[in-house]
């Protein structure tokens, strides 16, 4: 009992996501004698299901992805696993008898508000016992639950979307992640065979205003202008992609934290967006435009470095009629604005 609960104070002394998937995988290879835990993440591509592995800790080794940004190594499609296919769809732990390898293949999904998003993998040599799977279930619930308090401290409470606090945060471990020689997060709990998985393109910024918001707010009240910001976090929702970030910035303006491999990809996603909020229809207001700066995020960037390049592009996007999309680089290529100064330092050096 001692023993549980020290994995169980081990597991909620983490913020982090992916510590926190660590130390419910680690627990369960020691507690039911696993010959190996896996993490899997569900994704959803078009109608395909994918699943990646995010988490492994087995006899040898132990590793897990850098980020919660990350998807993982390669996904595999969901069909390839039928036990996979069978615990997703229909929310049941399944067991498979693995004879080439000779184990148990136990999966057990992870669904919040009753949508698989995970599934916890423990192979061992015999099939787990009735007490086995119950501590199974239970660090599966521990998991959950600790997973909906974080959302909820992590959540704007009008849109949905990841709040100011959370920003900092998420990109800050981005620019950690980006730094040359960085080994990841330098705590006790970092596995030694840590491994940093694939990296599929670079990080970009972009944030988001709601063009004369103002007067939204002014003709129709603040209710219907409160309606408008909810609604317009759902279209974003829609126009990105699971592992994007969202974030309501401040009052009205968004900022979106995506993962792409070139500039012109980007502006293809950024269009989307603006162009999906200028068709929409929004109840009583009609229509609502936005605009658009971004910018690409670099290891030597500071937070505010970013945020201002984009806010730069976006200057110019409101200044040229608003209702599009602008890049920080494609204007300073065009001379449109100029490159940003290092801020004075009040610090002096003798
Ligand atoms: P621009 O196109 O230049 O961005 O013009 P704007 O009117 O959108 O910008 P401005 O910064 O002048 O006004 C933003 C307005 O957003 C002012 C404020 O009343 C409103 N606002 C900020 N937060 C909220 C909110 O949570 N709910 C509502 N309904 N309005 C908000
Ligand atoms: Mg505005
Ligand atoms: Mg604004």
């Amino acid at each position: 009992m001692i023993h549980v609960l020290k994995h169980v104070e081990s597991i909620t002394q983490h913020r982090d996501r992916t510590l926190l998937e660590l130390g419910v995988a680690s627990a369960l290879f020691e507690l039911v004698k696993a010959r190996e835990v896996n993490l899997y993440k569900v994704s959803q591509h078009g109608t395909d299901s994918f699943l990646a592995r995010v988490t492994h800790v087995g006899q040898d080794g132990v590793r897990y992805v850098q980020s919660e940004f990350d998807e993982g190594g390669e996904a595999i499609p969901l069909t390839q696993r039928p036990e996979m296919v069978a615990c997703v769809e229909q929310t049941q732990i399944v067991r498979r008898h693995d004879s080439e390898h000779s184990g148990y293949v136990h999966c057990f999904p992870i669904s919040v508000d009753r949508r698989v998003l995970g599934v916890l993998e423990v192979v061992c040599n015999t099939p787990l016992s009735t007490e086995d799977l119950g501590t199974a279930e239970g660090f599966l619930g521990l998991y959950r639950n600790y997973l909906s308090l974080l959302d909820y401290s992590e959540r704007d409470t009008l849109t949905g979307l990841l709040n100011r606090k959370t920003f900092d945060e998420n990109l800050g471990k981005i620019l950690q992640g980006l730094a040359p020689g960085e080994s990841g997060l330098n705590r006790d709990a970092t596995p030694p065979h840590r491994r940093r998985q694939h990296e599929d393109g670079s990080y970009w910024l972009a944030v988001v205003d709601v063009d004369h918001f103002k007067r939204v707010n002014d003709q129709f009240g603040h209710l219907y202008g409160d309606e408008v910001l909810l609604l317009l976090a759902r279209i974003m929702q829609e126009s990105f992609r699971h592992q994007d970030r969202l974030f309501r910035f401040g009052g009205e303006e968004f900022v979106v934290i995506l993962r792409a491999s070139s500039d012109h990809e980007v502006s293809v996603a950024l269009e989307r967006l603006r162009a999906g909020v200028e068709a929409h229809t929004f109840p009583q207001v009609g229509t609502v435009t936005v605009s658009i700066g971004y910018t690409g995020i670099h290891s030597s960037d500071t937070i505010p470095d970013i945020v201002g390049r984009a806010d730069d592009a976006l200057y110019v996007a409101k200044d040229n009629g608003r209702n599009q999309v602008r890049s920080y680089e494609t204007l300073l290529a065009c001379g449109q604005v100029s490159a940003r100064e290092a801020p004075d330092s009040d610090i002096e050096l003798f």
